[in-house]
């Protein structure tokens, strides 16, 4: 899980507004410096973008590195970021703490997820919501307290039948290989 506890969402994915992430925070109310677990085994980038990202980084569903298929993760303090290097990673280590670097309001995580390059919301994935501690296939879950989102929809329905997300990264990177090498 992305966190000790899980996560609230504190705003969703919107092109329109030109949000390309979902925001969370820790449901136990850890604020500043709260620990961010990685979601799986790969390889992790971190990254220095001025008052927009912040201290960031970048997590990668291989030992490499490469390619245009990866989380980020903005917004992180940055005193843990600077004692940080690029490398492999385990899923569940620390990978960063929360902060609120860039253009951040107040402490939050900004999870953003690249596919082949475009930004697709995080939580169209079954498999993401679990990491986020949301229960998938469409539970109702708490958004700053009130409502409740439905996020069955046919696309998760298609991932549902997935066994992790190092799964989902695979398929999309034999996607993207096919495209780029074969067709
Ligand atoms: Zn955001």
């Amino acid at each position: 899980m992305i966190f000790n506890s899980k996560a609230l969402i504190t705003q969703k994915f919107s092109a329109p507004n030109k949000h390309f992430g979902v925001d969370v925070i820790p449901s136990d109310g850890t604020g500043l410096g709260a620990n961010i677990y990685a979601p799986f085994s790969g390889y992790v980038m971190y990254l220095n973008q001025p008052g927009l990202a912040g201290y960031y980084l970048r997590m990668y569903p291989n030992t490499t590195g490469e390619g245009k298929s990866y989380l980020i993760f903005c917004h992180l303090n940055y005193n843990d970021w600077k004692n940080r290097q690029n490398g492999i990673v385990e899923a569940g280590s620390i990978i960063g703490k929360m902060g609120n670097s860039g253009n951040a309001t107040g402490a939050h995580v900004h999870l953003g997820l690249l596919l082949d390059g475009k930004y697709v919301d995080p939580l169209l994935f079954p498999e993401i919501q679990t990491y986020l501690g949301l229960t998938p296939g469409g539970q109702s879950f708490s958004q700053t307290g009130t409502g409740s989102i439905n996020y069955t929809n046919e696309i998760s329905q298609f991932w549902k039948g997935l066994g992790g997300i190092e799964k989902i990264f695979i398929l999309l990177f034999g996607v993207w290989f096919v495209k780029q090498y074969i067709l």
